[in-house]
């Protein structure tokens, strides 16, 4: 049944019968409200102190994770049995566009590692599971992913340089990576190296190996300014002849790519709902500020050239808010959704750069400071063109498809 319809909260197993780790029998509808009000009266106010990168920020994050875990708000999305809320994919998707109104929802409520801990969830041995997955979604320790690499294209990950190779019981990896986001603050990276002959093919070379970060030889080179900014912590890091032992392979020798891709398939829905909350709350700011400044002849609200920003911003939010759950609900239904993702993904990042740029243009020089939200909104919204797949990969998936096989289209098999 679907989550649009029937506004319920289900678990990822077990019984339908509506039960929320809230303790209650209250439906996706209560838990959506209670989400907004902590988001909207706890995280976004804090989002000032947060920002500054301070002592003062990590207590503050330390005071939201636990007020989030006293409101039963604390990791929804991740399976019982790992100590997540159980929620359904659906609900998770819903409730990830009230979380994604403020960039530090996620650490705040504890889903920033989540393709993290379902991509261990699935592949981790025992050990694994116990010394990294459980602290992981207890919001004890932070993640890291390494794939990405200075030297060659990260839009083509069979070049990846990286090596790892078995010396007795040990693995020694050499890596150079970058853009391998909260390495300074994570307890680990998943390294992703070569691992296998030429002969096992393009996508079966590589493996997923999990690395301490304070293993001797794993360098945080630096933390790599952005936009201005260095406080999305994306890392430059080099490994050199770092040994760990051989039980730290994740999953198979040669399945780093499957991860890889089925860490980043839903969780792409999951951002694109988030990329909503930030389009909604610039929207909302775009909609305060027209109503509160006046030029020459009036309210801004009154002006034909600022309407048209609104009204081209509120088809942009609600058609890609169609689009994404359009593509959520067939996952839901079991598709892998490759189509419905790659053009949500490249539309959904242009949308949303769209959306905050005209709040932005509204509020004038104002919305270029950081009296308010949008420049930082902003600079994130840029990332979103590039990471996860830049909007050219996303593109090209589409057209080639669609130019091979028309009736492949999305559009043609949305049920009735
Ligand atoms: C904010 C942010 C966070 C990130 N976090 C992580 C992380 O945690 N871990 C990690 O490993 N990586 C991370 N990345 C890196 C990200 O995955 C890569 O930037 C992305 O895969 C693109 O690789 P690249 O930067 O090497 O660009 P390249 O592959 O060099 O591509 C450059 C440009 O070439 C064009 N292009 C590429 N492919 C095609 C194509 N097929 N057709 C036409 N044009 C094309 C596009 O315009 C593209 O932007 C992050 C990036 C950003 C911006």
């Amino acid at each position: 049944m679907s989550a649009l319809r029937s506004p319920s909260v289900r678990r990822m197993s077990g019984s339908s019968k509506g039960v929320s780790k809230m303790g209650s029998s209250e439906g996706l509808a209560a838990v959506l409200d209670s989400m907004r009000q902590f988001i909207d009266e706890e995280v976004i106010p804090a989002e000032t102190v947060l920002r500054e990168a301070t002592l003062d920020a990590l207590v503050e994050m330390e005071r939201l994770k636990s007020e989030a875990k006293c409101r039963g708000l604390w990791a929804l999305g991740h399976p019982r049995h790992i100590g997540g809320g159980g929620l359904g994919f659906m609900d998770v998707t819903l409730l990830n566009e009230v979380i994604g109104r403020s960039f530090f929802g996620q650490s705040a409520v504890g889903t920033w590692s989540m393709q993290d801990s379902i991509m261990l969830d699935k592949y981790a041995n025992a050990e694994q599971r116990e010394r990294w997955l459980l602290p992981l979604v207890a919001g004890e320790i932070r993640s890291s992913v390494g794939m990405t690499e200075p030297e060659v294209a990260g839009s083509d990950p069979t070049m990846m340089q990286a090596t790892a190779v078995l010396d007795g019981d040990e693995w020694i990896v050499n890596a150079h990576k970058w853009f391998t986001t909260g390495a300074s603050i994570a307890a680990f990276t998943t390294v992703f190296a070569r691992t296998e002959p030429e002969e096992a093919g393009r996508y079966k070379r590589f493996s997923a190996i999990i690395v301490p970060t304070d293993t001797p030889g794993y360098e945080v080179v630096r933390t790599i300014p952005t936009m201005g900014s260095t406080l999305g912590a994306h890392c430059e890091i080099r490994l050199t002849d770092v040994r760990v032992p051989k039980d730290h392979l994740l999953g198979e020798r040669g399945q780093g790519f499957v991860m890889a891709q089925d860490r980043l398939g839903p969780g792409r829905i999951f951002h694109c709902m988030r990329w909503l909350g930030q389009m909604e709350r610039a929207f909302e700011l775009m909609c305060a500020r027209v109503n509160e400044r006046s030029v020459h002849s009036g309210l801004l609200s009154q002006n034909g050239q600022i309407r048209l920003l609104m009204a081209e911003s509120a088809a942009d939010i609600f058609s890609h808010r169609a689009a994404t759950l359009a593509a959520a609900e067939a996952i839901d239904r079991g598709s892998d959704a490759r189509l419905e993702i790659s053009l949500i993904k490249f539309r959904g990042a242009q949308l949303l750069h769209n959306v905050i740029d005209r709040a932005i243009q509204v509020h004038g020089a104002l919305g270029v400071t950081a009296d308010t939200p949008l420049e930082w909104m902003y600079r994130e919204a840029r990332y979103a063109r590039i990471y996860d797949g830049p909007d050219e990969v996303h593109r090209d998936r589409v057209a080639r498809a669609l130019a091979k096989d028309p009736s492949t289209a999305p559009w043609t098999h949305i049920p009735a």
